[in-house]
């Protein structure tokens, strides 16, 4: 093999630990990694889940679970009217002009932000707490050690060590995913048994072993071939892997936790209503690429997104948002959707993030020199390119994320708020009264997922990849450059 074919190799191997860290840690990084957004599902717990699309962990009360065909009242769209619209139906068109909750769920809504607050500062330390008792114990050159003795082939020696580390990193933090989940199904959030919530679990640590492997032998590879530079190539990996993930994700990750059906196949009249939405915007996404996916196995509340890039990209709506929105509202949470998809937020996020980790991969590299230099007698690590040595990697670079969990949650209430604009725009004539329309949508995505009604700004301002929905409510309330005679900004 060439020298050049083993650079490029060992590069775009090594990246994959830009995905791999992230989506084992905190939130910030995972929405640009799972290349997903939410519309309303905004914050809570994520951070708790081990794939955060699929079990979103947030929050939503029980709500009525007869199919929720809504009247037509609002928009000339939307589905017929029931022989009989339940109590929900008419609940969730009742005119919105700020975001409140009712009495009981004002409490409950309060206490899962508290403790949301809590694991989101609290969870990151403990999981560098734990990288610190690997290292300290000596489990991680024990680990080293058995792989070595196993095989003295790389790859053989990365999936031994991999298997183990990620198995004694992650198996402490099941007890706090477990009482999360107890707590969501108490609250009536989550229905998902514990067998199958287990079985999850298992799932997603098959996956993250594999790619954990790969991401180890190409990172220790790039160390070995380059001490000084090994950051640089790493980052540079982490580009074209990052892509292939999010390529990849939704045909083959996403459908090993949730069932997804072609959504005309579930709700032909939606589609039609969609299809009118993305004419309007001058795009063409096919029916084809529009999925039905079916949430309400699993949790009571209601999201959509967009996925995917090139010819995986999709629109995904969960059949719990089908059940419990009206088309008009439906639409506008799919205007908000494309907004992502129109104003190129994909893109944009994945290179203001790369530009991130440019800056933290280096100083990652210099901080991770200094530690091993102090401890790696103590830990028994025998230079920086030793199996041993990644809980300082994985550690240092969980430090930093959490010091630039503002940055990115920053860009990422941005994006949002650009989206939700052109949610606005994009249903503007073709929705009667879509402010409202769109308020109605924040007050149920609130009330369902049990939102904060009284948040802190600097809890916000730190930790949530959203913003308040109150806010978002005021927003769509109050915005209307057509009254004023003005031109939209993004949808002419
Ligand atoms: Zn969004």
């Amino acid at each position: 093999m060439t020298n050049r074919r083993r650079i490029a190799r060992c590069v775009l191997a090594c990246l994959m630990l830009a995905v791999a860290f992230p989506a084992a840690s905190t939130q910030g990084a995972e929405m640009y990694l799972a290349a997903s957004c939410t519309v309303g599902v905004s914050m809570a717990l994520r951070c708790s889940t081990p794939h955060g699309k699929a079990a979103g962990y947030i929050t939503a009360t029980r709500q009525s679970s007869a199919p929720a065909q809504m009247s037509a009242q609002v928009n000339n769209l939307a589905k017929e009217t029931p022989a009989s619209p339940d109590e929900h139906a008419q609940q969730s068109q009742k005119r919105v002009t700020s975001y409140t909750l009712p009495h009981g769920t004002y409490a409950k809504a309060r206490h899962l932000s508290r403790i949301s607050f809590l694991l989101r500062v609290f969870l990151p330390f403990y999981q560098i707490a734990l990288l610190a008792l690997i290292l300290r114990w000596g489990w991680s050159s024990k680990f080293r050690d058995w792989a070595e003795a196993a095989s003295t082939r790389r790859i053989v020696q990365a999936a031994i060590y991999s298997s183990l580390f990620l198995l004694a990193f992650t198996l402490p933090q099941l007890p706090i995913a477990a009482w999360v989940h107890w707590l969501l199904r108490r609250y009536d959030l989550v229905i998902q048994g514990w067998a199958s919530w287990f079985w999850d679990h298992i799932k997603t640590q098959f996956v993250i072993t594999i790619i954990g492997t790969l991401v180890i032998a190409g990172l220790f590879r790039a160390i070995r071939r380059s001490p000084r530079r090994w950051w640089f190539y790493f980052w540079l990996g982490s580009i074209p892997v990052t892509l292939f993930f999010i390529f990849i994700s939704p045909l083959v990750i996403d459908p090993l936790f949730n069932k997804f059906e072609p959504l005309q196949s579930h709700d032909p009249a939606l589609v039609d209503s969609l299809e009118r939405v993305v004419a309007r915007a001058g795009l063409s996404i096919p029916p084809e690429r529009m999925f039905w996916m079916n949430a309400s196995a699993k949790v009571n509340f209601v999201n959509a997104y967009v996925t995917g890039i090139g010819a995986s990209k999709r629109v995904v709506v969960w059949d719990t948002t089908i059940e419990k929105m009206t088309n008009p509202q439906i639409l506008f949470v799919f205007g908000h959707e494309m907004g992502h998809y129109v104003l190129g937020h994909i893109p944009k996020g994945l290179g203001l993030l790369e530009a991130l980790f440019f800056l933290l991969f280096y100083i990652g590299f210099r901080l991770s020199n200094r530690v091993l230099q102090k401890k790696s007698q103590a830990w028994q690590i025998r230079a920086p390119d030793d199996w041993a040595s990644l809980p300082v990697y994985g550690g240092i670079l969980l430090l930093l994320l959490f010091v630039a969990t503002p940055l990115t949650n920053g860009m990422s209430r941005y994006f949002e708020h650009q989206a939700d604009q052109y949610g606005l725009e994009v249903t503007h004539g073709i929705t009667p009264d879509s402010g409202q329309v769109a308020a109605q949508s924040f007050q149920i995505l609130g009330e369902i997922d049990m939102e904060d009604p009284a948040p802190n700004r600097l809890e916000i301002w730190w930790f949530w990849d959203h913003p308040w929905i109150g806010d978002r409510i005021k927003f769509a309330l109050e915005y209307g450059p057509w009254s004023k005679g003005e031109s939209p900004e993004f949808v002419k």
